[in-house]
């Protein structure tokens, strides 16, 4: 064939499949390779790391770049394409090489997007993979929705607030691997840059115009009350799915996932903080996420029920509290518990094998797979139902049976060892396929009589050599070795000459051979047609296996649960309706694993009306950040149903966990730190109220220490006297703690730490009061800053305090142990009634851009540093 060498056809058929199918990466099918040519083949090359060579010249003497990925290894390196976020269109032989008049005909029999796809080895791991549409009008609120085709889970709903940072925040659990977005709105432009932003490896699509309400399918018609744009966006994604997936389509259906009850508020950048699902270094391969470390589930749906519990806590009662109950009898289960887990381990990916039925792309050996699930899902252990009520258990324990008629099909049908493909035949057992039995019986008479033939042949020749054997491309032959060759008998036709001999074939061979080939012909042609009806008929059980998938998901995340608490010791939180956060003995769920004994317990006090505001100070590295986690932490645990590490735990239910941690966010991205933080902040003072819990660390670092302390001032006192939310705030501006005794509900603390002549050990044990060190040298030197600077700074720092410069109010430090001087290089504070106080402590925020802060602030600082000049010359 032609087609190896340099050939500009095969080109141009390529040409014209990439023109067809504009904004796919064309993966095009020559003998055992998928090719790209051109900038596809750079781009292929790159991504995945295969070798860029050419191809040609072709007439005009060029060379084509071209790159390619052998066929076996497709799936893989498809994964990998989807993964980063491409579009891959599959152009495959579709007639055989062998017989092709000239170039093979090809076409595309398969486009591949991150969203769509069903296969494990494609999609790369048990996790949620959501497709999504959003819809972001420019009055009112937006709304979204998102579909995970391998497990038939469609979810919907409103933003979570107003404009695009509402509607990021209530994608942000699903992280979408593929977004369509409603084209035509005037916020389009913002919206793709915010989509991008907040997930920068999904795919984005403008979506096509909506299904008519009636277009869809009944399973994802709504029942009950939407907005119109979350119908809107219901229509938009059901309109791309009934062109890239219509098989599927029918098989949705709208999920409740918990979510219909209340849910709390995490938005993006609080997921990140937390690191909750993902470490907020994108490069740290496992990093230290609390999904990373409280991943114990033992199948595909329990890991996926288990992220979706940690990004999706709920801020409802009721529903909190039975979870903690399912989570409580498992735990008084004792040893039951671990008997049921290893019966769950058995259970395989059903939702996954439902879907790939439904989308026609399952192997018959995963249908082996699902009937071995099926019978450990009804070997379950009993006691799970032998209580029956109305507690989740029970009622999870009443729906975990497999769908009524699967398993005696499935166990009618199929055989005990399946083929990974079903080219591969035997697809059934005998007696399922009268057709296809009839046929088999044929082939195994004819090759009966093949051996017949042999046997014959060697007796009246006298050749006991003489043998049957069987090659791709001539079939059945006799084949004689050299030394009998001479009594080859007269009716025998030579065909081939071999080494060690010759081969032949006679009339009788040949009519053999024909009903062999014919019998196996037949077998296989009835087979796909009673493939085809089998699969049919498994089908109508995929809405089935969907649900029995949900409730072995619910049930292993609830016996993971229980299975932590077990083991590590964890207590049940009283979650209700107060403004309380208690804890005692506290620990930080993921660094507690990592630290094991030496992690220190802390507790927690904070409520709604005496303690709302905790105020922490003390060197870097003491464990602020690592103490405000911990609380966000053990919220969205708590809240999520799980028990907690604490010795104690009561939590008011909190309905939106605001974070502003580190500024690693948004560097690079063009916007300016402080910038980022101003917008942050602004966010959570307009948002926050006192359901919220505001974790702050920090606040006013990105910009002059002048600028950031009065930001931070007014801030603490916003949140104080108007926000009432819940808020811990860490600060370096040791100024804040007087402000703090100013406010009735606001207390500050800091972490303990021995000052040894050996130097500074961090206890990590927080204690009330505030400190006034920071001991910013002793940081230093851990950092491996030079010796000889130390040093410098050493003399320097004591000079300035011997000088007394800068230093506002001397004082002690009202907690026992070391006493510390104030030693911060900042402007005297100024005195409470000092006008430019009072001014900003009168500045409406809510009503101020980000822009106009900034101003307001240069003016605020511009005009004190006048005053301090003046009162310098006056002084
Ligand atoms: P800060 O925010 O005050 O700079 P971090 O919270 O980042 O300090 O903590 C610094 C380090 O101290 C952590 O990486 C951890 O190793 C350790 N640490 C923090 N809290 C504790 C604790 N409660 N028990 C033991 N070690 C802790």
């Amino acid at each position: 064939m032609s087609e190896a060498g340099p050939s500009t056809p095969l080109l141009e058929q390529y040409e014209g499949v990439k023109a067809r199918y504009p904004g796919h990466l064309i993966l095009f099918r020559v003998g055992d390779f998928y090719e790209t040519f051109g900038d596809d083949a750079r781009l292929l090359a790159r991504e995945l790391d295969v070798v860029l060579t050419a191809r040609g010249p072709d007439t005009r003497g060029d060379r084509t770049p071209m790159a390619g990925v052998p066929h076996h290894a497709v799936e893989t390196y498809l994964g990998r394409l989807v993964r980063k976020g491409y579009k891959v269109a599959l152009c495959d032989q579709v007639e055989d090489a062998r017989f092709a008049k000239g170039l093979v005909r090809r076409e595309v029999t398969r486009v591949v997007t991150p969203g769509t796809v069903v296969e494990d080895r494609i999609l790369g791991g048990p996790d949620h993979s959501f497709l999504a549409s959003v819809v972001a009008p420019p009055d009112g609120p937006g709304a979204f929705a998102a579909v995970d085709i391998t497990t038939g889970e469609w979810l919907h709903g409103p933003a979570d607030g107003p404009g695009i940072e509402g509607l990021l925040s209530a994608l942000a659990p699903f992280q979408p691997r593929e977004i369509l977005w409603s084209a035509g709105s005037p916020v389009e432009g913002p919206l793709l840059t915010a989509l991008r932003r907040e997930f920068p490896t999904a795919r984005l699509e403008a979506a096509p115009p909506p299904l008519t309400e009636a277009e869809l399918p009944a399973s994802i018609r709504p029942t009950s009350e939407l907005t119109a744009s979350t119908r809107d966006a219901d229509q938009r994604l059901a309109a791309y799915l009934r062109v890239t997936q219509p098989r599927v389509l029918p098989h949705l259906t709208v999920a409740d996932r918990g979510t219909g009850n209340r849910r709390l508020v995490l938005d993006a950048k609080t997921l990140r903080h937390l690191e909750i699902s993902r470490p907020m270094n994108p490069d740290d391969p496992k990093g230290a996420t609390l999904l990373g470390y409280w991943d114990e589930t033992v199948t595909a749906p329990g890991r996926r029920t288990l992220a979706f519990w940690l990004t999706n806590p709920l801020a409802d009662r009721a529903a909190i509290a039975e979870r903690q109950d399912a989570v409580a009898r498992l735990v008084d289960r004792g040893a039951g518990l671990a008997d049921l887990r290893s019966a769950l381990r058995g259970i395989a990916d059903l939702a996954r094998i439902a879907a790939r039925v439904a989308g026609r792309r399952v192997r018959p050996a995963e249908l082996g797979v699902l009937r071995t699930s099926l019978g450990a899902v009804d070997r379950l252990p009993s006691w799970l139902s032998e209580r029956p009520g109305t507690d989740r258990l029970s009622t999870l324990a009443v729906g975990l049976a497999s769908p009524p008629g699967l398993v005696e099909l499935l166990g009618s049908a199929l055989p005990e060892d399946l083929p990974l493909s079903e080219d591969a035949g035997e697809l059934f057992r005998p007696g399922h396929a009268p057709d296809v039995d009839r046929w088999r019986a044929a082939e195994r008479t004819a090759l009966a009589e093949l051996a017949e033939l042999e046997r014959t042949e060697q007796e009246s020749s006298g050749v006991r050599t003489l043998k049957v054997g069987y090659n791709q491309v001539f079939g059945y032959y006799f084949e004689v070795t050299r030394p009998h060759l001479a009594r080859v008998p007269a009716h025998f036709r030579r065909r081939q000459t071999v080494a060690q001999g010759e081969r032949f074939t006679s009339d009788g061979l040949e009519a053999i051979e024909r009903r062999i080939l014919e019998a196996r012909e037949g077998a296989r042609a009835a087979e796909a047609v009673r493939w085809v009806e089998f699969l049919d008929a498994v089908e109508r059980h995929v809405g089935d296996l969907h649900r029995l998938a949900r409730l072995v998901g619910e049930l292993d995340a609830l016996a993971t649960f229980a299975h932590l608490a077990q083991e590590r010791g964890y207590v049940r939180p009283i979650v209700d309706d107060s403004t309380a956060l208690v804890v005692r003995d506290g620990r930080h769920p993921v660094l507690e694993r990592l630290l094991e004994e030496r992690f220190v317990p802390n507790d927690t006090e904070l409520d709604g009306t005496d303690h709302r505001l905790l105020v922490l100070t003390g060197p870097n590295m003491s464990g602020k950040s690592t103490y405000m986690r911990q609380i966000g932490l053990l919220v969205v645990l708590a809240q999520a149903g799980s028990f907690v590490p604490a010795r104690f735990a009561r939590i008011g239910l909190v309905d939106h966990l605001f974070t502003r941690m580190g500024f690693t966010d948004e560097i690079g991205r063009g916007k300016s730190s402080f910038m980022v933080e101003m917008t942050e902040v602004a966010e959570i003072l307009r948002e926050a109220d006192e359901r919220s819990l505001v974790l702050l660390d920090e606040v006013g670092r990105g910009t002059s220490t002048f600028d950031g302390l009065a930001i931070a001032w007014a801030t603490l006192r916003h949140l104080h006297d108007a926000t009432r939310a819940r808020c811990v705030l860490a600060t370096h501006y040791h100024q804040l703690t007087d402000l703090v005794q100013g406010l009735p509900a606001a207390r500050n603390a800091h972490f303990a730490v021995d000052d040894r002549p050996e130097g500074v050990v961090f206890l990590h044990r927080l204690v009330p009061g505030a400190t006034d060190r920071s001991y910013g040298i002793h940081v230093a030197r851990l950092a491996g800053v030079p010796h000889d600077v130390l040093e410098e700074a050493g003399r320097l720092l004591r000079q300035l305090e011997s000088e007394g410069v800068g230093i506002a109010s001397p004082r002690r430090s009202r907690v026992r142990g070391p006493r510390y001087t104030q030693a911060v290089l900042l402007p005297p504070t100024p005195a409470p009634e000092d006008p430019l106080l009072q001014e900003l402590r009168n500045l409406d925020l809510d009503r101020l851009s980000p822009e106009e802060a900034v101003a307001k602030l240069r003016e605020l600082r511009d005009r004190s540093a006048a005053g301090a000049h003046r009162e310098a010359r006056e002084g």
